[in-house]
Parts: C-alpha cells; sequence; structure tokens
C-alpha cells in the first residue's frame, strides 16, 4: 500500500522561497571585497538569485552545467548560488588556497563553463583560464566602478550583467536527486575528488545540522559562518541559516582577530563556525585587548581537531559553548557533533572537557561504525580504534568519474580514512588517519596520541610520529620533535616523560630532533615528507 501523501520534491530553491516568504526581512550582512559593509534581506537575495538564474539561462547554460565560484563568503556569492541551483546549473565552489595548477586541473575535470569570481581572485584567475578550454564566461561580483582591467576576453561586471534581468523566472523544476552542487576535496593523497551533491541531499543535510542536538540553530540566532562557503558547504550553513531564517551575517575576506571580533560585536552573532586556526587569532585578539564576547553563545570548530585548551578558555574565560564537530566534504559535510546527551548533563571541569575533547556523536541521518581491517565491526567501547565508515542521506555515494571506488562497500559504507573509537554513549574520537596509523605486530598505535602527549613535555614546541620499517614488528613508532627556543631536553627525557603515560608498547623506539616540520597548504603535519624522510631510519 502506498502513502497517500504529496511530492514535494527537495529542491534548493525552496529554502530561499521559504526563506523570503516567512523571514524577507531578516538581515544578511556582508563584509564587501570593496570595503564597506553591505546589508540585504532574504527578500532581496531571493530576487537577485532569480535574476541570476535568467541571466544564466539567457547566456545558454541549461541544466547539469558546472558552474564554478571562487569567492568569500558574502551575499553575492549566496545569491550566486542560489541563482545557478535555481536554474539546475551545479554551483562548483573552488578553493582559491589550492594551487593554481590544482585549481586549473580541478576545473578542467568538473568541465566549469562559467566562473563568478572576487575582485580579489582576478589575478589567479587571469593565471589559470588560458588552461582551462571549457571556460566561456567570467562574471566579476562587483559593479561597473570596481571593475579591474583584464586581457581575458567574455569578462564583465556582476551587478552591469544582474541589471539586465527583470527577475521574471520560474525555478526550474528538476528531480530531487539531480546534481546541485559540487566540491573537490583537496587531495593530500593523489588527484582532488569531485563530491557532487544532490538538491535531496543539501536539503535534507541543511534540516539535520538545525536539529538542535546538532547545531541548535534557530530564526532568533545570528549566524557568522566563518567557514569559507568554498571549504564544504560552510559546513551547511549557507542552507541552514536561510532554511530557519536567522540574520546571516558574512565575514568576506578577513578572518582575522580584529576583523571577526567587529563582525561578532557590531552586529551581536550568538553563532559562529570555523577551523581551529580562526579561534586562535581571535582569542589572541581578545588576550591582547582584554574585549569580552557578551552575545556570542555558541561555536562550532572543527575541520581539525579542536585542543581542549581552546574549548577550556571559550568556556571559562568568555562563557561561550564550544561545540567539537567532525565532518568531511563527502558529508555535506556534517558527521557527529559533541552536544551533551543527558547522562553528561552533570558533568563539570575536567570531566566535561574529557567528553567535549571528542568530536561527538552522530545525529539522525548519519550512521557509523568502526572495522578492523578484514571489514568486523569492532566494539564502541571507547579504545578499540578502527576504521571509520559512515553511510546516509548525505554521504556521497562514489566520487565524480568514478574515482576512489575502493572507499565505497557494496552495503554503501563509505571509508572516511579515519580511525577513531566510539564509546558507548556513541561519542566518536578521532585516533588519526588511517595512512598515518602504526601497525605494530598487527596491533595499532595510534600517532595523533602519541604527538599529543609528547607536546605535553614543557620543552616540546611540536611533535609528529610516524611508523619506520622494523623487522619483528613490521613498524615501530619514530617521535621527531622540535624543541622550543632555547630548550635541549634529551631522548631519555621526552620517553621517560611520556612512560605510564601511555600503553608501554606504544612508546616510541627513538626521538629524533628537527628544526622544523613540514606542513600542508591548510596547517596539517606532512606525514608523507617525514616518512620519505626518515625511510632509512635505523631503529637502535
Ligand atoms: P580538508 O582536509 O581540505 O579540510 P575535509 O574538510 O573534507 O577536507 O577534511 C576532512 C578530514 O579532516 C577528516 O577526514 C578528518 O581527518 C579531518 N577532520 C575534520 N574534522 C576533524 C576534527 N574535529 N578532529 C580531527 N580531525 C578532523
Amino acid at each position: 500500500m502506498q502513502g497517500l501523501m504529496q511530492q514535494w520534491p527537495l529542491l534548493c530553491h525552496k529554502i530561499i522561497d521559504h526563506a523570503a516568504r516567512q523571514h524577507g526581512a531578516r538581515e544578511i550582512v556582508s563584509r564587501s571585497v570593496e570595503g564597506p559593509i553591505v546589508r540585504t534581506t532574504y527578500r532581496e537575495a531571493r530576487e537577485r538569485a532569480l535574476k541570476v538564474a535568467q541571466r544564466l539561462s539567457r547566456d545558454g547554460y541549461k541544466r547539469g552545467d558546472r558552474i564554478g565560484t571562487l569567492a568569500w563568503n558574502t551575499a553575492r556569492h549566496l545569491e550566486a548560488w542560489y541563482g545557478i541551483m535555481g536554474m539546475g546549473g551545479v554551483y562548483h565552489t573552488l578553493n582559491p588556497r589550492l594551487f593554481p595548477d590544482q585549481i586549473a586541473w580541478i576545473m578542467n575535470h568538473a568541465e566549469d563553463r562559467c566562473l563568478f569570481v572576487d575582485l580579489t581572485f582576478m589575478p589567479l584567475v587571469e593565471k589559470i583560464a588560458p588552461s582551462v578550454p571549457s571556460l566561456e564566461k567570467v562574471i566579476v561580483l562587483t559593479d561597473a566602478a570596481h571593475m579591474p582591467q583584464t586581457a581575458l576576453p567574455n569578462v564583465v561586471a556582476y551587478e552591469e550583467w544582474l541589471a539586465e534581468a527583470d527577475g521574471d523566472f520560474a525555478w526550474v523544476e528538476t528531480d530531487e536527486n539531480e546534481a546541485c552542487g559540487m566540491c573537490y576535496t583537496s587531495g593530500t593523497t593523489g588527484d582532488p575528488k569531485g563530491v557532487v551533491y544532490s538538491h535531496r541531499s543539501n536539503v535534507l543535510h541543511a534540516m539535520i545540522a538545525c536539529m538542535p542536538d546538532a547545531m541548535g540553530i534557530s530564526s532568533r540566532d545570528v549566524i557568522l559562518p566563518v567557514v569559507p562557503m568554498f571549504h564544504a558547504n560552510a559546513w551547511g550553513l549557507a542552507q541552514s541559516a536561510p532554511m530557519i531564517g536567522a540574520k546571516l551575517v558574512m565575514p568576506g575576506g578577513k578572518m582575522d582577530g580584529a576583523s571577526i571580533y567587529e563582525m561578532l560585536d557590531t552586529e551581536k552573532v550568538t553563532f559562529t563556525a570555523a577551523v581551529p586556526t580562526v579561534w586562535l587569532m581571535l582569542l589572541q585578539y581578545l588576550e591582547e585587548t582584554g574585549k569580552k564576547l557578551p552575545y556570542l553563545k555558541k561555536v562550532v570548530i572543527g575541520g581539525s581537531a579542536c585542543p581542549r585548551a581552546m574549548t577550556e578558555k571559550f568556556q571559562k574565560n568568555y562563557d561561550v559553548d564550544v561545540i567539537h564537530a567532525w565532518g568531511m566534504t563527502e558529508m555535506s559535510p556534517l558527521g557527529t557533533l559533541g552536544t551533551i546527551k543527558p547522562e553528561y548533563a552533570d558533568l563539570e571541569g575536567d570531566a566535561l572537557l574529557d567528553v567535549k575533547e571528542k568530536q561527538g556523536y552522530a545525529p539522525f541521518g548519519v550512521e557509523m561504525k568502526v572495522t578492523d581491517d578484514e571489514n568486523r565491526d569492532r566494539p564502541w567501547d571507547g579504545k578499540t580504534f578502527g576504521r571509520l565508515k559512515v553511510r546516509g542521506p548525505a554521504v556521497a555515494s562514489s566520487y565524480y568519474g568514478g574515482a576512489g571506488a575502493e572507499q565505497f562497500d557494496a552495503e554503501g559504507w563509505f571509508d572516511t580514512g579515519d580511525v577513531a573509537h566510539i564509546d558507548s554513549h556513541g561519542y566518536m574520537q578521532i585516533t588519526d588517519r588511517a595512512k598515518d596509523v602504526i601497525k605494530s605486530g598487527g596491533e595499532w598505535i595510534s600517532t595523533i596520541d602519541l604527538e599529543n602527549l609528547a607536546v605535553g613535555h614543557p620543552d616540546v614546541a611540536e611533535a609528529a610520529v610516524i611508523g619506520v620499517a622494523h623487522p619483528k614488528w613490521d613498524e615501530r613508532p619514530l617521535l621527531v620533535v622540535v624543541r622550543k627556543p632555547g630548550k635541549e631536553p634529551t631522548r631519555e627525557a621526552i620517553l621517560d616523560y611520556m612512560k605510564g603515560r601511555c600503553a608501554k608498547w606504544w612508546l616510541p623506539d627513538d626521538v629524533v630532533f628537527v628544526s622544523e616540520i613540514p606542513h600542508t597548504a591548510t596547517g596539517k603535519i606532512q606525514k608523507t615528507t617525514l616518512r620519505d624522510q626518515f625511510r632509512d631510519y635505523r631503529l637502535p
């Protein structure tokens, strides 16, 4: 027997329609790339998105076409997004922090036909456009007065281009499973891989993100997504905020402590989200100036592990609740969030920080498990770790073009490449990347745990742990240390410090001192380089 309910396809333009209808006067405040603060509303954003859709169709773009965006978080970027999706197109957010060759590779792979670009990135576009033959048009997100000189053909100013439309356009009604967006993983291993979002996955993800025990946001919130739209959909906020009618504050290209503080304070922001690096800058600024955060209630921190000291500072010094979150581009991106279940409701101090240090639990719509190398489930005991696998309606089922097929299994599980354990309450903690974990005599050793332990030594500035070949155990841990300036800790002193704080057989076999540890473009330790460097290292 069939249910007798209406078919109401989950299409992204319904989000901006709803925002305009129910929260039309609610503001979107942007720090524009040209400088001044610009105020608009959901009603205006929808009107302008309709114009974008109309203009794109008139220019000959059609359903399924990939349209790139190389832009900061601003109202213009948001309108362009909804316009692209509303004409049946596929927005393709590009990360300007990648190398130009990588951006060109990604645009060619996706066959982007058109590109919306911020003024900031015009020199970059001039460099890469000649090597992207599919690119027909560049729309600069500015007005005629600010248009730069360029030798590129077919470059127009967004405001002029938009002014030729009247917005009398009907959203293209596609199937909810059609593509609406694309984002490539950063490709730290091999070529970048394309994740293709559908209207359905984006709408469901936005609904999941709003739930009280996920991000827990409402129409009364003022939301500042510091996390860029090119970093996994601004963690869904570009869709969740209009879905509930929250005021949206867009930081543009300025993410230093003073600029973020200014937006938080003048716009009375209650909720914000970004990677730990951004919050380090803000906390430093607050400490230097003695300023406080009277309006901010909640901050979501993810992308890499949120240090315990950061959570503590936000909570103790500023009365701001930290929600540690884990996710991936492939998951739209939310995977787990560290909100507090009733069994932990009375925890305080260190006991609460212990829970907050974990990456949290999965909301409805995300299933997860940890398995061993033979794909057998590992217990949820908070210590046995394994490969973290996930599935759900907003999790990728494959990559664009079929790359990385080995990460997806027949039962729909996606192998995240992360290594984690899950406790009996469902809280997950990342212990490593699968490619970094050390396998010693068939047992796994977490390099992240050892690194965290080593940096606890007062004379250690930075530490990295890698596996080095061992005749008996296959692999054993080697600790690579950068000393603090003016300090001379010995190998023995560091190992003595670690003894008793980790399992005996986890203790690194040796310690080497270096002046610098290599990092990736996103600030993560570059273990591949380290492994190459110490490939022939002989353990004692
Ligand atoms: P990028 O590496 O470019 O940021 P993603 O955002 O997709 O791309 O990165 C996802 C990966 O980032 C995860 O697989 C995980 O390794 C790491 N990660 C994300 N959030 C956390 C977190 N809270 N703690 C530890 N690692 C995290």
